[in-house]
């Protein structure tokens, strides 16, 4: 037996590492990321900042500034409080260490991976409560769960991926109000959705809203956000490491976020956009297209998996689904900029012939 594999903990060595595709010179319509890059006319202004970053220096670890910008990015309340991760990716891994070991973190099925993954990590006990067929909450299903297996934390993705739908908010306040397990409402596509839980956070002392910025063109400086309670926040930010947000995030993202009025145009572009290939799409006889509240589209595919590799053969990367899986007659893509909408219906107009 090798060092490593006698020295692992047990339940490591049978995880599956989480795969991210290959995407070199590929159309990169699988992971949500947005269109736009940094705007031509800020290129030089943005560089200039960047150049001033002192990279010699820890970065501040409270990241003041930061938390100003994105407030205002988000009209966040004042008297809400604002925790910063290394991604949203990060702070749901936060939440699952102030965690007991053992205790259990509930979502549904199907929703994002990385709840489950992180339960895992830090020795927790992950259980996914089913979707109905329409992928909408069972409320009196869940109410159950939650009575008989009292979990102490609850993932709600909202809007959620990979379905794309926002789950009813009234049975979200149901379980929010039945539990004293504290309740994340996942609000990564918040800017493609008209409903929020922001301003339900003063209602309800166990609820906390996850943001981040990656889903709104920003997924490479790595920036998430929590936002709950003065108190909550205050207690939950002694686990986060001292300089989490790096000096370039830091800078880029003072810089960046700044322009309020471009990041909301750019997602009524893509909301224009994903209305426009919903409708595009939905004429096609094979496909099933699913309403979005979100910047990618969840359809059901004749063929599915022979779907993804031929696009991907034309160099379109989507979202194929784990064969059995619930989802392996589905394909799940990114809403982009017109003329990327455009290749991607033109290949899959080609596959159907
Ligand atoms: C994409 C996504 C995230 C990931 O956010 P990062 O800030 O990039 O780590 C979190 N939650 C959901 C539901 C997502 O779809």
């Amino acid at each position: 037996m090798t060092f490593i594999n006698q020295w692992l903990r047990a339940d490591i060595k049978d995880i599956k590492a989480y795969h991210v595709p290959s995407s070199k010179n590929m159309l990169k319509m699988d992971a949500m990321e947005s269109p736009f890059g940094i705007p031509e006319d800020l290129k030089q202004d943005f560089l200039d900042c960047i150049a001033q970053a002192q990279v010699n220096r820890y970065p501040d670890s409270n990241a003041e500034e930061l938390h100003t910008t994105i407030r205002s990015l988000m009209d966040i309340p004042n008297d809400l409080g604002v925790l910063l991760g290394n991604g949203s990716d990060e702070l749901i891994q936060l939440l699952a260490m102030a965690c007991n070991s053992g205790d259990i973190v509930m979502s549904f099925e199907p929703s994002f991976v990385m709840y489950e993954m992180v339960a895992k990590f830090t020795q927790l006990n992950y259980q996914g409560i089913k979707l109905n067929d329409k992928f909408e909450i069972d409320l009196e299903n869940t109410l159950k769960a939650i009575t008989s297996n009292k979990p102490k934390l609850i993932f709600i993705a909202y809007p959620n991926n990979p379905t794309g739908n926002s789950f009813d908010y009234e049975a979200i306040k149901e379980i929010i109000k039945s539990t004293d397990s504290l309740v994340v409402l996942d609000e990564a596509y918040y800017a493609y959705s008209d409903k929020s839980f922001l301003a339900e956070i003063v209602n309800f002392s166990n609820l906390v809203v996850l943001r981040t910025i990656s889903k709104i063109g920003f997924a490479g400086l790595r920036l998430g956000l929590l936002v709950g309670s003065q108190e909550t926040i205050e207690q939950l930010n002694k686990l986060r490491l001292p300089y989490n947000i790096n000096i370039l995030t830091q800078a880029s993202a003072n810089f960046l976020l700044k322009e309020k009025e471009r990041i909301a145009n750019n997602a009524k572009i893509i909301m224009n956009e994903r209305s426009r290939l919903f409708d595009e799409l939905s004429l096609i006889p094979e496909l099933a297209v699913y309403p979005s509240q979100t910047n990618f589209l969840l359809i059901k595919a004749d063929n599915a998996q022979s779907l993804c590799g031929s696009l991907k053969s034309n160099g379109v990367l989507v979202k194929g689904f784990v064969v059995d899986s619930e989802l392996e007659n589905f394909i799940r893509i990114s809403v982009s900029e017109s003329k990327e909408n455009n290749i991607l219906l033109k290949h899959i107009k080609e596959y159907y012939g």
